[in-house]
């Protein structure tokens, strides 16, 4: 069983289908906490990097190989263990048949808990320094169109003080070793006192070929109305109560 819906989960579809095709009777579920497939498969060719849309390429075909039953919609709230077996029991009730096996991609948030004596100016939700959550931020938008991002960007309160890597995107799933190269080139920059180099963007990322994020897919019938940087239209929004015009 695969719980999860990034690349972390394609990746590990694509392995156990050879796994499966070696060993007839293996069984394979993916669980999908959004309610429809979307784009769960990525941008495939219109991915900037060929072999990260491909992985969701090899995902889709062994769904469509009937090597993998896929299940939508499902909260996963807790995992009971039966008889050396996982269960996956959602928020509405549902049990999934046991899996000998279950591989958990579901997100992962940086361990700062060593910098706890460092002044930080994080995002609270996306643990990101604050001055790029909003942009990485999958909830909000994730076109697979983030800038690179550099000193000014990663800067702390604490005098001198960078976050860089993959620490840097916080919560946010889409960071790549390009990002963190760039960031190191202008954050030892800016060490160095070079300020025109340190401000200098001298990298352009890669679009997935998607646009949107789990919060976006996780229920897109309500939520297509919502506007985001996916909209396809411009939103017209009222802030407060009193009437337009006065
Ligand atoms: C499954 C998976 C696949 C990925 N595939 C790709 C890919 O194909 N291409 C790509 O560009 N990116 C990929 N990434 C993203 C990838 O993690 C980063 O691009 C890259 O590894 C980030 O490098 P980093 O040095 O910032 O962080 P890391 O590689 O995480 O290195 C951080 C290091 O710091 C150490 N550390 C942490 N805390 C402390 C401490 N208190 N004291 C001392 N040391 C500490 C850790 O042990 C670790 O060695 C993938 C990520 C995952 C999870």
């Amino acid at each position: 069983m695969v719980v999860g819906n990034g690349h972390s989960a394609a990746t590990t579809i694509g392995v156990l289908s050879r796994v499966a095709k070696r060993e007839p009777g293996t069984r394979i579920t993916w669980v999908l906490r959004r309610g429809a497939v979307g784009n769960t498969f990525g941008g495939g060719s219109a991915d900037e990097l060929p072999e990260r849309g491909a992985l969701g390429q090899r995902a889709k075909k062994a769904v469509e190989d009937g090597l993998v039953d896929l299940v939508t919609g499902f909260r996963s709230e807790r995992v009971v263990i039966d008889g050396g077996q996982a269960a996956l029991v959602a928020e509405d009730g549902r049990r999934l048949a046991p899996a000998a096996r279950v591989f958990v991609a579901t997100g992962f948030r940086p361990d700062l808990s060593f910098l706890s004596e460092i002044r930080l100016d994080l995002d609270m939700r996306l643990q990101a320094p604050s001055k790029i959550a909003a942009e990485v931020d999958p909830n909000v938008h994730s076109c697979g169109s983030v800038r690179a991002t550099g000193a000014a960007d990663l800067e702390q309160p604490e005098p001198g003080f960078y976050i860089v890597g993959a620490k840097s995107y916080g919560r946010a799933p889409t960071f790549l070793a390009l990002t963190g190269f760039e960031q190191v080139r202008s954050v030892v920059a800016a060490i160095a006192g070079d300020r025109e180099a340190a401000e200098r963007v001298d990298l352009v990322l890669p679009d997935t070929g998607v646009c949107g994020g789990s919060g976006l897919f996780d229920a897109p019938d309500q939520e297509s109305s919502a506007g985001s940087c996916c909209a396809s239209s411009p939103q017209l929004i009222q802030l407060g109560t009193a009437p337009a015009g006065r």
